[in-house]
Formats: structure tokens, sequence, C-alpha cells
């Protein structure tokens, strides 16, 4: 029984070849009692689950077919796909779960999360986290016709991307103080994270307790990155476009 867990796949179909590195990643894991966490940002972007893109139907499929072969699938929201709904994941036979997300494995106990909450340094960042994570702003995003949902997610994503160049690393980065918090509220439970792309693993002292947080790496078209826990060990497997 092995623990997997990615983040920051960014599929997309303007990205195949993340989305080869998937599909090779779902064909070797899926069998009974392994398990799949994907820590949000699976989705470049996700404008509702009614979008019928052929390209998101492809990776329904390939998520279903893993579930078939007795992989459970765990998925949590990203910054991009944080509108994916109770509809996408029963076609797609994966499990909602909240961020944050306590999870006792085998001998290790877990806290997961996208790590977005954790960069509180970036307030107008958290400002639209706010206001896009209201039922609210989702349920009239979600009433706007898809043509016209898809061109706000491109002015959105692009606003998004000219923030990021504006502003410093450091200001992106988790809040140190914030990850602490974190820590001593789920007990101490080890973390995983994504969203800031930053690959590492950091050991914090709170409280004189040694607590270990493993940040995710993002994909590229030809690279992405798995860390793997057998129970015993947590080891990042890394992954690569296989041409078939
Ligand atoms: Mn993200």
């Amino acid at each position: 029984m092995l623990y997997f867990f990615v983040s920051d796949l960014h599929l997309s179909a303007r990205a195949p070849g993340a989305a080869g590195i998937f599909r090779r990643l779902l064909a070797d894991i899926a069998s009974a009692g392994n398990r799949l966490y994907i820590l949000g940002d699976l989705f470049e972007a996700w404008v509702g689950d009614d979008d019928d893109d052929p390209f998101n139907q492809e990776i329904v499929a390939a998520l279903d077919e893993a579930r078939q072969r007795g992989l459970a699938v765990f998925l949590l929201h990203g910054n991009r796909d944080f509108l994916i709904g109770a509809q996408f994941a029963a076609r797609a036979g994966v499990t909602l779960l909240p961020d944050p997300c306590v999870l006792s494995a085998p001998a290790r106990r877990f806290v997961l999360s996208h790590g977005d909450m954790l960069c509180a340094d970036d307030a107008e960042y958290q400002a639209f986290r706010a206001r896009t994570r209201a039922p609210g702003w989702q349920a009239d995003f979600l009433r706007k016709p898809l043509a016209e949902r898809r061109i706000l997610a491109g002015q959105l994503r692009a606003q998004s991307e000219a923030a990021k160049n504006a502003k410093s690393a450091a200001l992106m980065d988790v809040n140190p103080r914030v990850v602490a918090d974190f820590l001593r509220q789920h007990g101490h439970a080890t973390l995983i994270h994504g969203h800031t792309h930053k690959p590492a693993c950091h050991a914090h002292d709170i409280d004189g307790v040694r607590v270990e947080r493993h940040v995710l790496a993002d994909w590229s078209e030809t690279e992405g990155e798995a860390l793997a826990w057998d129970g015993k060990t947590l080891y990042r497997k890394p992954l690569f476009l296989q041409s078939s």
C-alpha cells in the first residue's frame, strides 16, 4: 500500500507533456490499496464542471480508469481549479477533501494543504482568495455562459501572472509564523503542500518538536514529481515524459 502526493500539475490542452506524465503515473500506480492525493492545481484553470472541453474529458476518463483498477484518488482545490465540484468528482471517481485535511496514514500523521493559505504576506492574493472562495461569487460566476467564463478565467490568469512578476519571491512564499501556528494547530503532523513551486524538505522546530514540511514541485512539460510514503520512508519519485 503506497501513498502518493502530487501538486501543481497545471494540466491544460496547451501542456500535453504534463498530461502525458500524469497518465503514465496513473497507469504505473493504479492498483488496489494505493492512494493518490492531488494537492491542488491539477488543472491550469477550471471554469465549471459543465465545461465540455475534450482535454478535460480525457483527464476525467484517465482518472476514472485508474479508479476502476483500484487506485483511490483524493483531491484538494488549488488556486487555479477551486471551482472543481461534485459533478467532476463523481465522473472522475475522485474524493474532494477540504483544505487543510489531516491524513492518518500507516505509522505517520500528515496534514495536507495546497499551501496558498500559508502565503499570508501577499495581502492582495489573500483578498482575491477570500473573494473568489465565497459561495455567492462562485454561484454568480457559474451562472455565466461557458464562453464568458472562459474569457474571464483567461483574464484572471493574465492578471495573476502580471501580479506575480511584480511581487518579490519572499512575498509569495509561506509566512514562517503562519506555518508555525499551522503546525502547532495540527498536532505536529508532517505538512505536505505545493503552490509555491519551491520543492524542498524543511524541518521546523515547533516548541521543541521537530516537524517536517515537504513542499511539492510543480510540473513542467518534461518533468513531474510525486512524493511517496510506503509506511517507513517518505521519498521523492521523479517523473519524466516518456515517448510511447
Ligand atoms: Mn497554486
